[in-house]
């Protein structure tokens, strides 16, 4: 299950929520009670494929193929 970080603007807190992708947009209440929170982008989502600068496919990872031919 996916987890997503929130801040509350109440309090000034972060915390974190695992919960399905289909409730991702419902608000949540922070620890302390407070309901005026805003959901934060995640850090695997922020992160992403950071290294990889585009080229042919030979450059998409390691192996002989960077993968293409599933050797
Ligand atoms: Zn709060």
């Amino acid at each position: 299950m996916p987890r997503y970080e929130f801040r509350c603007r109440a309090c000034g807190d972060t915390f974190e929520v695992n919960r399905s992708m289909a409730a991702a947009a419902d608000p949540a209440t922070c620890p302390q009670g407070h309901a005026d929170t805003v959901k934060l982008l995640s850090a695997v989502a922020v992160t992403g494929r950071g290294g990889v600068a585009g080229g042919g496919p030979a450059s998409a990872g390691g192996g002989c193929c960077g993968g293409a031919c599933g050797c």
